[in-house]
């Protein structure tokens, strides 16, 4: 496997940060990717030559730059609309991140169409971002969560889902790849399932998006959402995408500035989607500099960032599984991405400050999706997450980091 392209990431140097030395003066090993992948130079130029030369507010003004600033920001609409193959860039809302796009979702279509007694299916695996949002709803409607069951493997249970859908389903939220375990579930099977149970859709694809290319036409998903800075934009952009005549029966979320088609002080009435879910001014350089990491990505090729990705995840995963005393969070035959692990008699804690002493870069906790770390038997893990800049060399460091730690807490 140790071919040279694999060594170095062909795409390492496109990315400053990763020149830096660090604590030690250590080189970075950054594998902390699915918490936010870093920038490359392509997208801070972008955003930088926007505020320095472009910048204005957009849908306001008839002066030059804002009607300039105004195209840029549609056309950065449009290159999302074409990376995950919406129909049209009316079904591209833009938010502040993954979690607003769930809260949105979840304020507007549970304020619409939910009632007490409905029912709403996630799944043990998601981020509290697919969680909490259905448990604030599930008090003020009187509706019921059901959760589909992971297997020990941390694979999802199927069957238990087909079990669990009925007449009362109105939603299936469901993560596209977990972010404590990898696992990437068969998003296509179940939206169908949920479509024939009569239920709406909702992928949260904020790990899948940074991994490998996404047809939200083909999942026929009703709704899918994801953060800009995991896809190597900025912070403060995410995206909600929602099918077309959805979105056109849903009440705004948020009431202000651009999201109207007439205001009197007796009644407003909305403009069209998306504006209708974009009140106020957008976070404009940050869309832009989504439409900039797009079209970076887009050079590579989605398929061709995720067939190399693959090689440098396996040989993580089968590197970190034969190292004694290890234990792997979820083994599903579906994985990318990442890997969570915890070691016998030493803590995460201290496994992930030694390794931060060599450089190392890696994520400690529950990230974020406490009931699955529970259901795998444990309260914190690590997780080493890798993006297109980590080639075999970053993976050679964390696993001799590894048994450095083994060596030092024996
Ligand atoms: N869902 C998943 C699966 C995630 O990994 C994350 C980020 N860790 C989120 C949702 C929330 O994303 P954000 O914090 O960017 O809104």
């Amino acid at each position: 496997m140790a071919n040279k392209e694999y060594e170095i990431s062909p795409w390492k140097q496109d990315f400053p940060i990763l020149d830096a030395t660090i604590i030690n003066k250590n080189p970075l090993v950054y594998l902390d990717t699915a918490a936010s992948a870093q920038k490359p130079k392509y997208v801070l130029e972008a955003c930088l030559k926007n505020y320095e030369s472009e910048y204005a507010n957009v849908h306001r003004g008839i002066h030059y730059l804002s009607e300039e600033e105004t195209a840029n920001f549609e056309a950065a609409r449009i290159k999302i609309q074409k990376f995950i193959n919406a129909k049209s860039p009316n079904e591209i809302i833009f938010t502040r991140g993954a979690t607003e796009a769930l809260n949105l979702i979840a304020y507007s279509f549970g304020k619409k169409y939910l009632k007490e007694g409905d029912e709403i299916i996630i799944s043990l695996m998601e981020h509290h971002a697919n969680i909490v949002p259905w448990q604030i709803l599930k008090e003020e409607k009187n509706i019921s969560i059901k959760v589909i069951p992971v297997y020990d493997d941390g694979s999802l249970n199927y069957d238990a889902f087909l079990n669990l859908l009925s007449p009362k389903t109105k939603l299936v939220s469901i993560t596209h790849m977990s972010n404590v375990l990898g696992t990437i579930n068969p998003v296509k099977k179940i939206t169908t399932e949920a479509h024939n149970a009569g239920a709406k859709v909702i992928i949260d694809g904020s790990q899948a998006i940074t991994h490998f290319p996404i047809d939200v036409s083909d999942i026929d998903c009703d709704f899918f959402a994801f953060s800009g800075h995991k896809l190597y934009a900025p912070t403060g952009i995410g995206v909600l995408y929602g099918r077309e005549n959805i979105l056109h029966e849903l009440p705004p979320w948020q009431g202000g500035g651009d999201m109207i088609k007439s205001v009197t002080m007796e009644k407003s009435i909305w403009a069209d989607p998306p504006a209708k879910f974009e009140a106020g001014t957008p976070p404009i350089v940050q869309a832009i500099g989504l439409g900039a990491a797009i079209d970076y990505l887009n050079t590579i090729g989605m398929q061709n960032l995720h067939a190399f990705e693959q090689t440098i995840f396996n040989n993580m995963y089968y590197e970190l599984k034969n190292i004694k005393g290890l234990k792997i969070l979820g083994n599903a035959p579906e994985k990318g991405g990442l890997v969570s692990w915890v070691m016998e008699k030493i803590h995460p804690q201290d496994i992930s400050m030694i390794l931060n002493q060599m450089g190392i870069a890696v994520r400690v906790g529950h990230h974020c999706a406490q009931p699955i770390t529970e259901r795998m038997g444990v309260s914190a893990s690590c997780r080493a997450s890798i993006g297109i800049y980590n080639g075999l060399n970053d993976v050679k460091k964390l696993i001799s980091g590894i048994y450095k730690v083994k060596d030092l807490i024996k």
